[in-house]
């Protein structure tokens, strides 16, 4: 093995003591490690590609705060940036340029986007662009898929991803069935699904709402022509295409997956990236429909802390960073070499696996596949995955602690770090 077994036992007493304090020990559950055994490492501090817990045992990181860590943890520009923020007060309630600055540069990168709000996390953004679907379009029902994740609103918790899909529930107690009757699914790429929904519901739907690139049930990648028929579809319908990129924004190109694949939708949504690890979402998009947001229009939608001025710092930092020539290069470069690694090393050690890779956004299934959507995706061995995911972070390497989400890497990861991923991983996963 490359690494001695770790010893947690700092982890273990903070934990123990967390699970008296809150529910489940922690503050989101996707944090719990109820899917893979064991319990949480507890961490101490993060910087550029590496974490440390509280035992001081350091990992290579492949979670990035669940994706808002591309630049790598603590990047010293960010940091910087909001040491001068911090100076000048830490809320507003009230406009400054830097809310200008953030909104221009999402305009600028992000083709759909003419006009954006700003809210405090990818949940609020759901929330919001669900509303303004509705309202647009005088119509009630959307169209999601199976695996994707928007956040824990109620209309979105029907066959979510995500948290909602790692610990097994079909949907929530506490959501009305009336939140979650207008909520049509289909599985993802599959266009006839969605095609004989519309017929169904003619006149009824407001809009279909995606991530175009899935990360919540693993990483699935849409198939050629999917992203291009659901826009032809909600044309046809008089619907509105929704992108989730909560997730893909920024990471999958800089102006996120609608850049990469080259089909524009209504309406985006953003988080993760765009707060630099600071709590930050955004919506936006055409500007008609924009327009009907108050206080220009209608639609109501608010925040205490919306724009705030340490959040819209470190997400400026950060989208600056992420112009340097070379970025995107070097992150699809990296991440490609760990996930076909990955894949090499599970064939050659007799495992049944497929994964994939776009820019800094990977996966990796412990199934035959291919996977081209969260049924295929359920056919993977969870337990091996526990094991393996048991394996990787007894020898220093941190992924995501679930089956069904992706992995991240950051253009702070190094060559020689994913080198190291790679020995440990072909150590780990000739014992599973
Ligand atoms: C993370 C995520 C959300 C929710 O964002 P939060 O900031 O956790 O509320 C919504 N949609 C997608 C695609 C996500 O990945």
């Amino acid at each position: 093995m490359v690494n001695t077994t770790i010893k947690t036992t700092k982890s273990q007493e903070v934990f123990a003591a967390a699970q008296n304090l809150m529910p489940g020990g922690v503050s989101s559950p996707v944090r719990a490690f109820k899917s893979v055994g064991g319990q949480p490492i507890v961490f101490e501090r993060v910087k550029g590609a590496y974490i440390w817990d509280v035992d001081g045992n350091k990992y290579i990181d492949y979670v990035g705060t669940w994706g808002p860590a591309i630049c790598g943890h603590a990047h010293p520009e960010v940091i910087a940036a909001l040491h001068e923020a911090l100076e000048k007060g830490t809320s507003f309630g009230a406009p400054s340029v830097l809310e200008n600055v953030l909104a221009e540069m999402v305009i600028d990168a992000v083709p759909s986007i003419e006009m954006v709000r700003f809210v405090n996390s990818g949940t609020e953004a759901c929330m919001g662009v669900l509303r303004l679907m509705r309202a647009f379009t005088n119509r009630d029902k959307i169209i999601k898929f199976e695996g994707c994740y928007h956040g824990h609103a109620d209309t979105f918790l029907v066959k979510a991803g995500s948290g909602v899909a790692t610990l097994g529930l079909p949907d929530s107690p506490g959501v009305p069935k009336a939140a979650t009757s207008t909520t049509l699914t289909a599985p993802f790429n599959d266009l006839e699904a969605v095609k004989a929904l519309f017929e169904e519901n003619r006149d009824e739907i407001a809009g279909v709402i995606l991530e175009p690139v899935v990360g919540n049930a693993g990483f699935i990648a849409p198939d050629a022509g999917f992203l291009e028929g659901l826009r032809e579809l909600t044309h046809e319908y008089g619907a509105l295409l929704v992108f989730d990129e909560v997730m893909t924004g920024f990471r999958i190109a800089y102006g996120g997956a609608q850049e990469k694949f080259g089909v524009t939708p209504d309406l985006t949504t953003l988080g993760k990236v765009i707060g630099g690890g600071l709590p930050v979402g955004a919506y936006g998009g055409r500007r008609d429909i924009m327009s009907m947001v108050a206080p220009a229009g209608p639609v109501y939608q608010a925040g205490t802390l919306s724009g705030n001025p340490l959040a819209m710092t470190a997400g400026i930092k950060t989208l600056e960073l992420l112009q340097k020539p070379g970025t995107y290069e070097s992150l699809e470069q990296i991440t490609k070499k760990l996930a076909d690694g990955l894949q090499q090393i599970a064939k050659e050690t007799g495992h049944a696996a497929c994964g994939g890779q776009i820019s800094a956004m990977f996966g990796l299934f412990f199934t035959s596949g291919p996977v081209h959507n969260y049924e295929d995706a359920k056919k993977s061995d969870t337990a091996k995955f526990g094991r393996f995911h048991r394996g990787m972070l007894e020898h220093g390497v941190y992924l995501a602690p679930s089956q069904f989400e992706a992995g991240f890497t950051s253009f702070a990861h190094t060559e020689e770090d994913i080198e190291q991923t790679l020995a440990v991983a072909r150590d780990v996963m000739s014992s599973l």
